[in-house]
Parts: structure tokens; C-alpha cells; sequence
């Protein structure tokens, strides 16, 4: 007897909740790695976690997955299901497709050797050893190679990276929209560093204790709405954010004793990822569309939350009186208006977390200039510092005294995780676009700020975005909100206000 069509889409998504309770399961590893697992752990640790990526991968690709989405391929039985059904299934299909070309034993040796890789990342970093970190990275970007060959190349080899991360987006609408952006942010950094006023900031870099950074950071993750019961906050030495599922969204900082701004701004910024995947629809929860619809919107929201927010002038109307409290010492002789300039100095620097939200921006493109090197162009991995440093001697004016403070700095591509930096400059510009429309249509936008009242704000993102989970694509989802397509003038737009008041050009 044929079975019904809802009897075999509840066994689609029993499967997927058991795949999901690999990735949850793997997820909390890696969060363990990065967050103070023993380093003599961390061979076993990496072996463990191959060990369940391979399980999890025989469930992805198996006969059963394939024979239901066989099913499911019948126009006629799709017709009549939910849009969100056909969206889950869609995805089980692109992720069968995908994960069906590359053999199970690549998968596993790549994963045992990505978490490796992590943890030998983090070591060459706090010991400025390019060389000792250069094998596994070599690996890696071979690893990566030979997948784009299984995945199938795209209009150029490094177009299939970036369509992982955002879909749809290829090198040419990028080298598009970073050209827009280029021609409008490079000369107004020229006009803001002409600029005969230049805030002071000496006082950001004080001595500032790191328990009372770590408790005035808990206090704004509070105010923006972040569920404490549903996640937690620790420390590592790259910020970042894990959604393990929507009741155990975890965030980490970290802190520096010299930098009252860092563990403040990297809070706010793991915060916005987190409140997203907080917020997502509980119809979702255990399918494949429990999470961020791509990485350029997620990092619209932490870039939202973190910049537009965060580095406004009605936030610090608000919290400042809050943060002098807790260093009375420090702040003391420092006025709001001062400490407001301060956070928002365009400064040319080495360090892409640290960057300003201008010069920000020019950190990626270095980044993604060479990645397209390393995959369309066969830049070796050898290469990496030198190509890194004369970059950012072209760019930013700067050279770095180490590779820890150049090359290394990032943990992203130890992890394999390539075509993922241009995400970041897209979640600036989705975020200025949807923040357009956020303003029109909440005109008491800075208000609510300037009282401390932060959750319309997540209410309003809730509703428009973070609930969709991944229900709705990228595009989708910016031409609903703000009716139009990706537009990189949003963005410039609010630059050039922003400096302009400041650096009064
Ligand atoms: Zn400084
Ligand atoms: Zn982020």
C-alpha cells in the first residue's frame, strides 16, 4: 500500500532531526574546542568529532534520504504542501546534491583535519608561527580545491565558495558592488583623514578591568534582548556565536585589558547573531531552516545591532552614565560627546575586529582579492604573508609587525571557511538598507534608543527577519523588506552622513 503524503514528510523529518542531532552534537564540540577544552584533548577530540561528521554525512546521503526526496520530486505531491515544507525540502535536496558529490572518506579525513587545523591555528597565532601553521592550511586549501571539483565549478572555481555562504552571489555582482562602494568610501576616508579634527581617544586604552568589562557587557546583551536562559556567554580568543539550537544560542568575547571597546562592541556584535537565531520560528526548530538564511544577512544583524546601533549617539545618551560606573576612574574626565567621537575615529589598522565601520570594509576586500588569488589564480599558500602585507601596505598604509597581527589574525580559513569574508562587507550593506527602512517606519527609531527601550527594535527585526529562519532566501527577504535588491548606496549614504557630522568635513 502507497503511503500518504504527510506520513512520508514526517519521515523526511525525523531523519533531519537526527541529523540535526549530529550537527547540535559536533556544534558543541567545536564550541568546547574553542572555549577552553585541554589541549591534550584535542587529537581525540578531532578524531571524535570525524567520527560523528562521518555518521552524520552517512545520514545526509543515504539511500533513504535519496528515496524520499526521489518522492518529494513529483510536482504534483509539492503542490500540495506548505510553502515552508517545500522550502525544508528544497533544502535537503541542495544539501543531498552537494554533500552526494564529494566520497564519504574525503569528508571524514577533511573534518578530522579541519578541527586540527582550528586548534594549530590558534597555537601559531599566540606564537607568531606562520611556518608551523602553513602544512595544515596547505591541506586545507587542497581539500578545497578538490571539493569545488566534486561541487562542480561555477563561473570560476572561487564562485562556487561564495554561492555556499550566499547564494546566488558570484564573483561578478561582488566585484560589482565592492567597485560602487570602493569609488564612494575611498574618498571619503581621503576627506576624513584631510580632516583638521580628529577625536581624541587615548582614554579608550586606560587599564580597565576585565570583570567589570565582562559585567557591563552582560548588562547591554540584557538590554538588547539577549535570553539568558537560552544561551550563555563566555570567553575565547576569537569572538563568535553558536546557535546549537534555538534554546542554546551561545556567544563568547573576549577581553582586553587595554581596549574598553573590544569585549563591548564584539558583545553587541555576537549578540545580534544570537538574538537571530533566538527568534527563529519554533515551527522551524530540528529542520534545516532553524537558521540564518545566509551569512551576509546574519551579519546584517550583528553589524545592525554593533554598529547602527551600538555606535550611535542616542545609545551612549543612554548607557554611557552606565559604563562611567563602572570605571569611574577611568572615565572620569571624559565627556558622552567625547567618548561618542571616540568609538566612531576612523583609524587605519591591522586588525580586521578592530577596524571602524569605513575601513572596515577595505580589511575584506584585501581578504577576498586573495582568496580569488588562491583559487582562481593559484596563489600558493607559502605566499599568504607576503601577499597579505603588501596588500595591506596598498590599501591601509600600514605593514604588520607579525604575522599574529597580519595573516594569522583570523581563524576563518584554519577552519576551511573561504569565501566567507565578502559576507561580512554584505551584512553592511543589507544592514543600511533594512535600517532605511526601519527608520521610515519607526520614525521614533533614535528615541527609543536614546530611553534604552531596545526591544521594538528586536521586535520589529523579529518580525521582519529573524522568524523566517531560512525559510526565506536572501533576496527574497531584502526586496520584502525594503523593496528593492541588494544596493550598495545604503551604506554609503549612511557613511558619509555619519563622518560628515563627525570629522565635520
Ligand atoms: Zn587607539
Ligand atoms: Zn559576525
Amino acid at each position: 500500500m502507497a503511503q500518504a503524503p504527510a506520513e512520508r514528510l514526517e519521515e523526511l523529518k525525523e531523519l533531519v532531526r537526527k541529523i540535526k542531532s549530529y550537527v547540535e552534537a559536533i556544534g558543541l564540540m567545536h564550541w568546547d574546542l574553542r572555549t577552553g577544552a585541554p589541549r591534550k584533548g584535542v587529537d581525540i577530540r578531532s578524531q571524535t568529532i570525524g567520527m560523528l561528521t562521518t555518521e552524520c554525512f552517512k545520514l545526509q546521503v543515504s539511500p533513504q534520504m535519496g528515496e524520499l526526496l526521489e518522492y518529494f520530486a513529483d510536482p504534483g505531491i509539492m503542490a500540495d504542501l506548505s510553502d515552508t515544507d517545500r522550502r525544508l525540502i528544497e533544502e535537503c535536496r541542495t544539501e543531498y546534491e552537494r554533500n552526494r558529490s564529494v566520497p564519504a572518506d574525503k569528508i571524514k579525513e577533511y573534518s578530522i583535519l579541519a578541527a586540527q587545523s582550528e586548534s594549530y591555528w590558534e597555537e601559531a597565532k599566540a606564537n607568531n608561527d606562520f611556518a608551523g601553521f602553513e602544512p595544515y592550511l596547505t591541506k586545507i586549501v587542497a581539500f578545497k580545491q578538490e571539493f569545488i571539483e566534486y561541487w562542480g565549478v561555477k563561473d570560476t572555481r572561487y564562485d562556487t565558495l561564495l554561492d555556499m555562504y550566499e547564494p546566488e552571489l558570484t564573483v561578478a555582482k561582488l566585484d560589482d558592488v565592492f567597485g560602487r562602494l570602493k569609488k564612494r568610501l575611498v574618498p571619503l576616508l581621503e576627506r576624513i583623514q584631510a580632516s583638521p579634527y580628529q577625536p581624541t581617544h587615548d582614554f579608550l586604552h586606560k587599564d580597565y578591568d576585565v570583570k567589570q568589562q565582562e559585567a557591563f557587557g552582560l548588562f547591554l546583551l540584557k538590554e538588547m534582548g539577549y535570553d539568558f536562559e537560552a544561551g550563555r556567554l563566555d570567553e575565547s580568543v576569537h569572538p563568535f556565536a553558536t546557535g546549537l539550537n534555538p534554546g542554546d544560542v551561545r556567544i563568547t568575547t573576549h577581553y582586553m585589558p587595554n581596549d574598553v571597546l573590544s569585549a563591548i562592541f564584539s558583545s553587541l556584535h555576537e549578540g545580534g547573531h544570537a538574538l537571530y537565531e533566538q527568534n527563529i520560528s519554533q515551527e522551524l526548530a530540528g529542520t534545516l531552516l532553524a537558521e540564518g538564511t545566509s551569512m551576509g544577512i546574519h551579519e546584517s544583524q550583528s553589524r545592525l545591532w554593533e554598529n547602527m546601533i551600538g555606535r550611535s549617539k542616542p545609545f551612549w545618551q543612554r548607557y554611557y552614565n552606565d559604563l562611567q560606573k563602572h570605571f569611574p576612574e577611568q572615565l572620569k574626565d571624559v565627556t558622552m560627546e567625547q567618548f561618542y567621537l571616540a568609538v566612531n575615529r576612523v583609524e587605519n589598522s591591522l586588525i580586521r575586529i578592530e577596524a571602524d565601520e569605513l575601513t572596515y570594509n577595505l580589511h575584506i576586500i584585501i581578504r577576498y582579492e586573495i582568496e580569488k588569488m588562491l583559487f582562481n589564480e593559484g596563489l600558493e599558500v607559502s605566499k599568504l604573508p607576503e601577499v597579505w602585507n603588501e596588500k595591506y601596505k596598498a590599501y591601509l598604509g600600514l605593514t604588520p609587525p607579525s604575522n599574529s597581527q597580519g595573516v594569522l589574525q583570523d581563524v576563518h580559513w584554519s577552519g576551511g571557511d573561504f569565501g566567507y569574508f565578502a559576507s561580512y562587507s554584505l551584512g553592511n550593506m543589507y544592514a543600511a538598507q533594512i535600517l532605511a527602512t526601519l527608520r521610515k517606519e519607526m520614525p521614533e527609531f533614535d528615541q527609543y534608543i536614546a530611553r534604552g527601550e531596545l526591544l521594538p527594535i528586536k521586535e520589529w527585526l523579529t518580525d521582519k527577519i529573524y522568524v523566517y529562519g531560512k525559510s526565506r532566501t536572501p533576496s527574497e527577504l531584502i526586496e520584502a523588506i525594503t523593496g528593492e535588491e541588494l544596493n550598495p548606496d545604503y551604506l554609503a549614504d549612511y557613511l558619509e552622513q555619519k563622518y560628515t557630522e563627525i570629522y565635520k568635513l
